[in-house]
C-alpha cells in the first residue's frame, strides 16, 4: 500500500473529489470501500470515535483527516497551488460545466486562459452519481465520470487549471485589467473574467445527512427521480413553488410521495397548492422538522433506503419514514458572495448580467447557473458559457488586434 489512504464508498461524492485531488497532484494513494472491507470500516470507526463519517483520509504519517476540503488537504501536504501567470486574456471563476466549457472554447481560439475552483473541478455534476438527461449517453453517466471528461477535454495547451483555490474578490486594474485576489495570496490580472460560480443546494444540516447526499437525498427531481420509478414511496422536504412542482412529477413515478412540510401549510401558488392537495399519491405533514436521516434496508425495493426521524404537530411528535430516497427542496444558494460588494446581484444573490453576460463590472461576465434567470440544468449550463464566451471573444481578439497594429 502506498502511504495515503483514502477510505470510502463508491457512491459518496465526497470520496470522489477526495480521490480526485490526489490523481490531479500525481500522489499515489490506495482507496479502500469500508462497505466491502469490515477492517475498513472498524479502522474508520475507530479514528473517528465510533462514527464512520467519509471519506477518511489517512497520511503517511499516520495522522487522518475526516471530510477534508481540498485545501485542507493541500495544506497537509504543504501543496499550495499558484498560478503560472501574471496576466491572462481570460480568468475563469469556477470549474463547473459552465466554467469548463468556456476553457473549451478559449483555447481553440488561443487565449491565454486561467479556470480556477474552490475546490475540484467539475462543479456540481460532479457530486451527482447519476446523470441521466446529458445528450450523448443513453444510458446515462456517472457525474465523476462526465466531470472527469469535461476536465480532460478542458485542459488545453492555452489553458491553465487551479484548484483548491477560491477567488475571493475582483478589483478593477488601473489599465483595462481586472485584478482578482485569491486564497493562496496569489493576485492574477486578467482581461476579461467569466464568472461562472455556480449555486449550491440548501441542506437541513440535519445528522445523517450529508453522508447521504447525492445517494438517496436528491435535489433535482428530473435529474434523479427516474431511477425510482415503480417504488413505494419517496419523500419530499419543502412546500413552495419547486418542492410542489416536484412532488406532481415525483407522483406519477412512484406509488406514493409524503411532503414534509417546516411551516403551518404549503406555501406554493394557490393552483400548485391545490393541485397537490387534491393528488391522491401525495400526503403532505405540515408544522414537522426533519431530526435526522440514517441509511436504512428496504424491503420493498432492491437495496438500500433511507429512515428519515422528524417530529410534528403542536406536540412535536416524533415519527419516522422509510421511503426509497428523499428530494430537498428548500432553495438555492449563489455562490456569488465574495463579489456582491463589486457586482450587481438580485435577492436571492444571482448575478445580474445583460443579455450579452455583462456584469455591473467593466470585464466582468456571468454565465451558468450563478446567473439569474439561469435554467439550473448541466447542458444550460454549458451552453450559456459559450454563448458568454463569444461576447469575450470579441472584446479579446479585437483588443489584441489593435495592440498589434498600434506596434
Ligand atoms: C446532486 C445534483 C444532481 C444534479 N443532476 C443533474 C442532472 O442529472 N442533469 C442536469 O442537467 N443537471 C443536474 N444538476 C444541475 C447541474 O449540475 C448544474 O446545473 C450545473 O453543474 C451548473 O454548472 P455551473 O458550471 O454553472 O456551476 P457549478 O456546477 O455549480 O460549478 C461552479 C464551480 O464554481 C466553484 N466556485 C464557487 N465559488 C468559487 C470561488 N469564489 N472561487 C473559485 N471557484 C468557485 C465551485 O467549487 C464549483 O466547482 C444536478 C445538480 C446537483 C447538485
Amino acid at each position: 500500500m502506498s502511504g495515503i489512504i483514502v477510505y470510502g464508498t463508491d457512491w459518496c461524492s465526497d470520496c470522489m473529489r477526495s480521490k480526485r485531488f490526489f490523481t490531479a497532484h500525481n500522489l499515489e494513494f490506495d482507496f479502500v470501500d469500508v462497505e466491502a472491507d469490515s477492517c475498513a470500516e472498524e479502522e474508520v470507526r475507530r479514528l473517528q470515535g465510533g462514527e464512520r463519517r467519509i471519506p477518511t483520509v489517512v497520511f503517511e504519517d499516520g495522522s487522518h483527516l475526516v471530510e477534508p476540503t481540498h485545501q485542507e488537504i493541500g495544506e497537509k501536504l504543504g501543496i499550495i497551488p499558484r498560478a503560472n501567470r501574471e496576466e491572462y486574456d481570460l480568468a475563469v471563476i469556477g470549474g463547473g460545466p459552465a466554467g469548463l466549457t468556456a476553457a473549451i472554447y478559449a483555447d481553440r481560439q488561443g487565449l491565454s486562459t486561467l479556470v480556477v475552483d474552490s475546490a475540484s473541478f467539475g462543479g456540481q455534476a460532479a457530486t451527482t452519481k447519476q446523470i441521466d438527461n446529458y445528450p450523448g449517453f443513453p444510458e446515462g453517466v456517472g457525474g465523476g465520470t462526465l466531470a472527469e471528461t469535461f476536465l480532460n477535454h478542458a485542459d488545453g495547451e492555452n489553458t491553465e487549471l487551479l484548484s483548491a483555490t477560491s477567488v475571493l474578490d475582483l478589483l478593477e486594474a488601473d489599465d483595462d485589467r481586472v485584478e482578482l485576489a485569491m486564497s493562496n495570496g496569489q493576485r492574477v490580472r486578467a482581461r476579461s473574467v467569466m464568472v461562472a460560480t455556480g449555486t449550491t443546494y440548501r441542506t437541513l444540516g440535519a445528522p445523517g445527512e450529508e453522508s447521504l447526499l447525492g445517494s438517496r437525498i436528491h435535489f433535482c427531481s428530473t435529474c434523479d427521480g427516474p431511477a425510482y420509478r415503480g417504488r413505494s414511496q419517496l419523500v419530499v422536504v419543502g412546500g413552495g413553488n419547486s418542492a410542489c412542482e416536484e412532488a406532481l412529477y415525483l407522483a406519477t413515478l412512484v406509488d406514493e410521495v409524503i411532503m414534509l412540510q417546516n411551516l403551518p401549510e404549503l406555501t406554493a401558488d394557490i393552483v400548485l397548492r391545490e393541485r397537490v392537495l387534491a393528488d391522491p399519491k401525495i400526503t403532505v405533514i405540515t408544522d414537522s422538522a426533519i431530526t435526522g436521516f440514517a441509511e436504512a434496508q428496504s424491503s420493498s425495493t432492491d437495496g438500500a433506503s433511507v429512515s428519515v426521524d422528524f417530529i410534528h404537530g403542536p406536540d412535536r411528535t416524533a415519527a419516522q419514514l422509510s421511503p426509497d430516497a428523499v428530494f430537498e427542496f428548500i432553495g438555492l444558494r449563489a455562490n456569488s458572495a465574495n463579489f456582491t460588494g463589486r457586482l450587481e446581484v438580485d435577492a436571492q444573490g444571482y448575478i445580474c448580467t445583460g443579455s450579452d453576460h455583462t456584469t455591473s463590472m467593466n470585464r466582468v461576465y456571468a454565465a451558468g447557473d450563478v446567473r439569474r434567470g439561469s435554467t439550473k440544468q448541466l447542458v444550460s449550463a454549458a451552453g450559456d458559457a459559450v454563448s458568454c464566451f463569444l461576447v469575450i471573444r470579441d472584446l479579446v481578439l479585437a483588443e489584441k488586434k489593435r495592440s498589434l497594429e498600434a506596434v
